[in-house]
């Protein structure tokens, strides 16, 4: 399909009415492990699903599209799509990550680290000194995560780019916070963008994989060959339900960051409420550079009670509609307690100094009706003042 196209087409229709076969209008499912050779030393475009699968072409096709990338490899999740480009790594390269990474990049990192495959330094990439004497280290790879999960920091990824290709670094960006249909990385220099596809781009919580789009066609091939080697690429069957989501991905985003925005305004106004980390607040460090280069605040959003861990624990068993589980991007309203889900991996040491508190909560809104929504908060903010004895221990710092 051609590049000209508009995201929200190729989104909706990539491969639809490309059956040859039957002139199905849904790209048919190709579910066979293997492939015919057409005849002696006669393979043909495919020969083995590890390597190459026509239904998985087909989703990365539509994802590299979207990110305006050479190609995408698309995996079998997203900390293996973390993982690829890591695979690019030696032994005395370093590594530049943000200090409030995703948790299972955190963890990812510093085992690859302690088992010496490479060198990693966690920046806060807001730091302007910090991030300096980092880039002076000369590193080979600059991880970024924008917004960041789950403060919803922001960081510049023009500028960052550049003082990191200049340090002769190469940039990837996890853009699973905001999916293509409002970040697109490549365009603003990133070499690589990751993605978990088990979040908006499936957008069904029905699936977990990941991908990796590289601006450049040689780099991505070389992803590709490693993903083949080490067995991580994702199944047909998953790719095909990915696909499947993804048709809907603009209409989601638009309602679901709607959704967030209104949210976001009931929140600040609470005042068991002591901050709120939404990209789309005016009043948000991140707010002039997010409006800069994303084309919506996305639907992610975190709010601190006041009342610490207590008041988180009073809160989730309180609150109605959201769902308390991890995970994001879904249809359906989550909320989840970062220093007990998330980031528990992180060690508290490291967890305090990314400024995630025992109170923090973090919310990914669905496609539920605004007024549900916001009444399902209220139900959790009004247990806040329940006089109820506790039972049982809730230690926020437990797991
Ligand atoms: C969920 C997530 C990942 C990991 O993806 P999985 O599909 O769970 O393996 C990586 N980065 C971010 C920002 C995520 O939210």
């Amino acid at each position: 399909m051609s590049q000209t196209r508009r995201p929200e087409t190729i989104a909706a229709a990539h491969g639809v009415a490309a059956d040859a076969a039957f002139g199905a209008v849904t790209p048919p499912i190709v579910l066979s492990s293997t492939f015919a050779f057409a005849g002696y030393d006669r393979p043909r475009a495919h020969d083995y699903s590890r390597g190459a699968n026509p239904t998985r072409e087909l989703l990365a096709d539509a994802i590299a599209q979207l990110e305006r990338g050479a190609a995408a490899i698309v995996l079998a999740s997203g900390m293996a799509a973390v993982d690829l480009v890591l695979s690019r790594l030696r032994r005395d390269d370093l590594v530049i990550a943000p200090h409030d990474c995703y948790g299972g990049t955190y963890r990812l990192l510093a085992a690859r680290r302690e088992r010496g495959h490479f060198d990693v330094a966690f920046v806060d990439q807001n730091d302007d000194d910090a991030l300096r004497a980092a880039l002076a280290r000369r590193p080979a790879l600059v991880l970024i995560e924008t917004p960041s999960n789950p403060l919803m920091r922001v960081v510049d990824i023009r500028a960052l780019a550049a003082g990191a290709h200049a340090a002769g670094a190469k940039v990837a960006v996890d853009n699973t916070f905001l999916s293509p249909a409002l970040q697109r990385p490549i365009t603003l220099g990133a070499d690589f963008v990751i993605h978990s596809t088990t979040k908006y781009l499936n957008g069904h919580s029905d699936v977990v994989g990941g991908a990796v789009v590289a601006a450049d066609r040689a780099e991505a091939e070389t992803l590709a060959a490693w993903a083949n080697t080490i067995g991580v690429t994702g199944s047909p069957f998953d790719s095909y339900l990915t696909l499947r989501g993804l048709r809907t991905l603009f209409p989601r985003l638009l309602q679901q960051q709607a959704n967030a925005a209104a949210i976001a305004r009931f929140l600040v106004g609470r005042a068991e409420v002591s901050a709120v980390h939404y990209p789309g607040l005016a009043s948000h460090p991140g707010h002039a550079i997010a409006k800069a280069q994303q084309s919506g605040f996305g639907a992610m959003l975190s709010f601190e009670l006041a009342g610490g861990a207590e008041a988180a624990r009073r809160f989730v068993e309180s609150v109605e509609v959201f769902a308390f589980a991890e995970s994001l991007g879904g249809v359906e309203s989550l909320v989840a307690h970062p220093a007990t889900m998330i980031h528990a991996g992180m060690g508290e040491e490291a967890r305090r100094a990314a400024g995630i508190d025992d109170g923090l909560l973090r919310l990914s809104v669905g496609l539920e009706a605004e007024a549900d929504l916001i009444a399902g908060l209220e139900t959790g903010l009004a247990a806040l003042g329940d006089p109820t004895p506790l039972t049982g221990a809730f230690d926020a710092r437990s797991k």
